[in-house]
């Protein structure tokens, strides 16, 4: 299907990845992208890549919004702009992000609190533009009944408007998206690569820089080794972690998380460990089923918290991680680190909504966070981490298993349909398990295949 040539005053006719209902799956569709508002771009996208959150979104998370179109990974150069936009031009290579920052805002301002989320340009989550309204639609052709086909009367045309995800829909060929939520990039950046960045990477990454504070020798567990979990890896590994700790229930990430930087795995399905246990002795007071004996049978009653902590000695770790979005991984991973000093940060999204937290673990100087895109600004700290990706600093070939056009995006869902991937997320094994097979089926689309659009 070939694209149009446009001007920005017209509307353009292109393909996107369509959501008509819960569970439903995505449908490639010819669909109409409206010229952009005065503050706003239109982006001709080339890459996007798939993000846990995406199949969150398509079976009604946090909002069962439909029609849409998913996405909220991805690259691509600036087509047109609105009157009002001055931050970028026609042809720039941009990245559409789906938190903004103003820079004058409580929370942007304060160099108190550092946080990222805007309180001009929140994160939105009602799938329309800041000014309530949609860019995206489908045009439908109806013949209202059979007589009125025959007696000749013309086809009705309907157009159903169709929700964006977050501030963009990346899934599609080109976008709308309000320019304070992008982000230019050097044009030198490898573009699948960059697509990584606009979310799950860099949320793992940037939580090790802007989350807590790693210092040599810093021991760190990481609960989920998918794209958010691999770039926690990485981070706590270039500022000199002295112990990463990788938990997933998947053997594979194993090799995965030896190559971006992990030090032990822990495979709860297994519930085997890579080091040698004999010496650990585990924290008194919460492991009372647990005597340190290095038996099977003891390991299969035991947590993940008390296997981190027979991995360091019955200590925990400075710093936990938990990039799955099971609620119940949350207070795990507060238990797995250190008594009076340890901090667990949350960065996993995912369908349930609450889970039970250990209150005297947690009176006991312990830590809880959470954040969203890791704590990274976009504007003030997303080029840092986009520099490390032009000096290949970062080891993001390994991320991108399979590259697919944008017309072979169901292949990819019904990979993430298969048995063993369901689509409730309930226990830490599914969500895993689903997470495994985002990052195997493929990592980018490539939105855009002919040379001449
Ligand atoms: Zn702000
Ligand atoms: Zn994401």
């Amino acid at each position: 299907m070939a694209t149009k040539s446009t001007s920005n005053s017209k509307i353009i006719t292109c393909k996107g990845a369509v959501v008509w209902g819960k569970g439903e799956g995505v449908k490639v569709e010819e669909i109409q992208v409206d010229p952009p508002k005065s503050s706003e771009v239109r982006v001709k996208m080339l890459f996007a890549s798939l993000c846990h959150t995406d199949l969150l979104c398509c079976n009604g998370h946090p909002l069962p919004l439909f029609p849409r179109i998913p996405g909220h990974e991805g690259v691509g150069i600036v087509e047109s702009v609105g009157e009002g936009v001055t931050e970028v031009k026609e042809g720039d290579t941009v990245m559409p992000t789906y938190i903004g920052e103003c820079g004058e805002c409580a929370n942007c301002s304060s160099s108190v609190t550092n946080s990222n989320l805007c309180l001009t340009h929140p994160l939105p989550f009602d799938g329309l533009m800041p000014d309530g309204t949609s860019r995206l639609s489908k045009s439908t052709t109806t013949t209202t009944t059979a007589a009125a086909a025959a007696a000749g009367d013309p086809d009705q045309k309907q157009m159903i408007r169709i929700y964006h995800h977050f501030t963009c829909s990346t899934w599609c060929e080109y976008i709308v998206i309000d320019v304070h939520y992008v982000v230019k990039l050097d044009p030198r950046i490898p573009l699948p690569h960059a697509s990584f960045l606009s979310c799950g990477y860099s949320t793992g990454f940037g939580a090790t820089f802007k989350q807590v504070v790693i210092f040599k020798g810093s021991t760190v567990a990481v609960f989920g080794l998918g794209a958010v979990g691999l770039g926690v890896v990485e981070g706590a590994r270039m500022q000199g972690a002295g112990r990463i700790i990788g938990v997933d229930i998947n053997e594979r990430k194993r090799e995965k998380g030896l190559v971006f930087g992990i030090t032990d795995f822990i495979n709860p399905s297994t519930t085997t460990t890579d080091s040698d246990s004999s010496g650990s002795k585990s924290e008194p007071d919460d492991h009372e089923q647990h005597n340190g004996n290095n038996n099977n049978n003891n390991h299969n009653k035991a947590s993940i918290s008390e296997m981190v902590k027979e991995l360091t000695g019955g200590m925990g770790v400075d710093y936990c991680f938990e990039c799955t979005g099971v609620p119940s991984l949350v207070n795990q991973a507060l238990l797995s680190t250190k008594l009076g000093i340890g901090t667990a940060v949350a960065i996993g999204s995912g369908n349930e909504k609450s889970g039970e937290i250990d209150l005297v673990p947690l009176l006991c100087g312990r830590t809880l966070k959470g954040s969203i895109f890791g704590g990274i600004k976009v504007k003030s700290d997303l080029p840092f981490i986009l520099h490390k990706c032009i000096n290949k600093e970062l080891k993001l070939d390994e991320l991108l298993t399979h590259q697919i056009s944008l017309d072979e995006i169901n292949k990819a869902f019904h990979l993430m349909k298969q048995p063993d991937c369901v689509k409730e997320i309930d226990n830490m094994d599914e969500l895993l398990t689903h997470e495994v097979q985002l990052e195997d089926i493929s990592s980018v689309f490539e939105v855009l295949k002919k040379p001449d659009c």
